[in-house]
């Protein structure tokens, strides 16, 4: 087996993603600052190296639940209210998330920039061609591009629905080197380590079986954010064929991501394989079909 982690020092452009449940605090659900502070710490020196990054993160909803005293959207009449308050609690979250990330990345002489997509920026050819230029043009500038789904106005119909998704297609996007998913978990396990003791933890992936894509789990067991190992393993499908590595690794310690761009063996790799015939806005336009 030829040791892919030695060329994950050469990647030059690297998507990472880290979710909700990685921001904040178990106990209260408030923003947890010092681990916020860490993460673009670990992404400026990155950046420093000389790298292109990109943050794909979640935590709007969260933060704006908690900005508005919310618990969760039970107090809706109906399904309708219920999307109108998710919608404003994003719109609120989402400004209050990029706020601190402009101060800490601020701090650390770097600049920060908001995307927010939907589905429609994928499938949508102009929206598409327009949403690759402004990354391009960012990273030519040497800005931290800084994604999430614009849940403001993402309603079923033209939702990805969950980040880890929205940041494979943000890699696909931008003909990234490098996807690194931190989540709660190590990488991939031959079943649900928290139910399974006889889970063995898989190193690297060289090839996406339909055995493995259907191992993926619907759960995390996290009770925030909306990935799963199943989204994940679309991640790893829309990544490895548009020719992106990917690693899942967990982001208990966010140190982790330097080491992973040291080459270090940390989580599961996913070994990209370029599909010819994968289509990105074709795929992107049946996700949930
Ligand atoms: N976009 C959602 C948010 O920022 C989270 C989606 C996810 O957790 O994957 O709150």
């Amino acid at each position: 087996m030829s040791n892919f982690r030695d060329y994950i020092k050469d990647k030059k452009r690297i998507v990472v993603k880290i979710g909700s449940s990685s921001l904040q605090h178990p106990e209260t659900g408030e923003l947890d600052y010092t681990r916020l502070e860490k993460l673009v710490r670990e992404l400026c020196d990155i950046r420093n190296r000389g790298k292109d990054v990109v943050l794909v993160t979640s935590g709007a909803i969260a933060a704006g639940k908690k900005a508005v005293n919310l618990k969760d959207f039970s107090q809706a009449e109906n399904q309708a209210e219920a999307m109108a308050m998710k919608q404003a609690c994003s719109a609120i979250g989402q400004a209050r998330l990029m706020m601190v990330y402009q101060k800490l990345f601020a701090e650390y002489n770097h600049v920060a920039a908001q995307i927010l997509m939907t589905k429609n920026t994928i499938v949508d050819d102009l929206n598409r061609y327009n949403a690759h230029n402004t990354f391009y043009q960012l990273l030519k500038m040497g800005a931290i591009p800084v994604v999430n789904e614009n849940d403001t106005v993402a309603t079923y119909e033209i939702e990805i629905g969950d980040n880890d998704t929205l940041s494979a297609i943000v890699a696909a996007l931008i003909d990234a080197d490098l996807l690194i998913l931190l989540s709660d978990i190590d990488g991939l396990f031959t079943d649900d380590p928290r139910k399974n003791p006889d889970a063995k933890f898989i190193e690297q992936v060289d090839e996406l079986t339909d055995e493995l894509m259907g191992m993926g789990k619907a759960s995390t067991g996290s009770s925030v954010g909306t990935g799963g190992m199943n989204t994940k393993m679309i991640a790893a499908k829309i990544a490895t064929s548009s020719d992106v590595d990917m690693i899942i690794a967990n982001s208990k310690d966010l140190n982790v991501l330097h080491r992973i761009i040291q080459g270090k063996n940390e989580g599961t790799l996913f070994v990209a394989h370029k599909d010819d015939s994968f289509d990105l806005p074709v795929f992107v336009e049946n996700l949930h079909k």
